[in-house]
């Protein structure tokens, strides 16, 4: 029996504050490794150029720091242990290399088409929340072009994206710890961006890539990501790596039961520290967002739930964060 090591990741995309969700993902992708003796790892995911935000890195480096998650390992930086930074890995053509590992296994293509003609694929459909909204299912159009007929574009300069070879039937099931079996119809999937004509990847192509490459083993996030999800498994199979384990957290709301966001400005952990919380009792008060312990224990310190904390009693509804909860404990600290 071969034991593989345990290794997490937070990996934030810097695009705004630190907010006590986010907290909450690196909290528990923190703990999950540490139970295990394992490692922890912090990557940036800053590849979509228009959404990136100088301060926002700052404030992530901060609030690693103030809150005790230190990374373990990552790139020399400044003496010290940096953490991945993916516009750095696609400077590297880290990216590009992978997609076109997929378009010699044909499981991928160059797409050369211009606006006007994928304006021409657009369509109307009906969401599920009953919202008609605009979507493009590319055609496949360019998957029929030939070898040459792409080298040639490729020597004449013309921009292209490398799109995913999607199969249109059957279904995709991703499975995730907690919720168990996400299965969506193929034909849903589209022939998906990876790699943007910028040279850029695409956020689920680069995240995929690097978990595999930084040998992650427990995929901590958000469950906002979920109904994505078998897009992942598609090019975990496209690939043909094994996938890690995906353990999605539930939402977190506010007291009136709306999703806390970035811009509720009162849950960023920075604003909570300015109004007098000490670091350490966020800390507990957010590993108990969505988390119970055996026992009904509240109070403990960061060593005290590395010890004690286990994934699987990770709950399913929404966790309400409560700002008279959070101002007792602070009063135990
Ligand atoms: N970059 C994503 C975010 O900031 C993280 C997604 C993931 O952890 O897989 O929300
Ligand atoms: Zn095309």
């Amino acid at each position: 029996l071969i034991m593989t090591k345990v290794r997490t990741r937070f990996a934030p995309s810097p695009t705004g504050r630190m907010h006590v969700g986010n907290l909450r993902t690196a909290l528990y992708a923190y703990l999950i490794a540490k139970h295990e003796n394992g490692d922890f790892l912090l990557r940036i995911e800053d590849t979509d150029q228009e959404r990136f935000f100088d301060e926002a890195l700052d404030i992530i480096y901060r609030t690693m720091k103030a809150t005790g998650l230190e990374h373990d390992e990552g790139p020399d930086k400044d003496g010290g242990v940096g953490p991945y930074v993916q516009s750095e890995r696609q400077a590297q053509g880290i990216y590009m290399k992978y997609a076109k590992m997929l378009v010699e296994k044909g499981e991928a293509y160059y797409c050369f088409c211009d606006k006007e003609r994928l304006e021409s694929l657009r369509q109307t459909v009906v969401g599920e929340d009953g919202e008609s909204k605009e979507i493009v299912v590319y055609d496949k159009h360019c998957l029929s072009l030939s070898r040459e007929e792409v080298e040639a574009n490729l020597a004449a300069g013309k921009p292209f994206v490398i799109r995913q070879n999607n199969p249109r039937e059957g279904s995709t099931t991703f499975h995730d710890e907690l919720y168990g079996d996400v299965t969506v119809p193929n034909e849903e999937l589209d022939d998906m961006i990876l790699m943007k004509s910028d040279g850029f990847p695409t956020y689920n192509f680069a995240n995929v890539v690097d978990d595999h490459l930084m040998g992650i083993t427990h995929v901590v996030r958000g469950n906002e990501y979920i109904s994505s999800s078998p897009k992942y498994t598609r090019l975990y199979e496209a690939f043909g790596w094994e996938e890690p384990k995906y353990i999605h957290c539930p939402l977190i709301t506010d007291e009136n039961h709306k999703k806390l966001s970035k811009r509720s400005g009162h849950a960023s952990f920075e604003d909570l520290i300015e109004q007098g919380f000490v670091a350490e009792a966020v800390v507990n008060y957010v590993a108990l967002l969505g988390w119970s312990p055996e026992d009904n224990r509240e109070i403990f310190s960061l060593d005290e739930l590395v010890k004690v904390f286990d994934y699987h009693r990770i709950g399913k509804s929404p966790a309400v964060f409560d700002i008279n909860k959070l101002r007792w404990m602070n009063g135990e600290y």
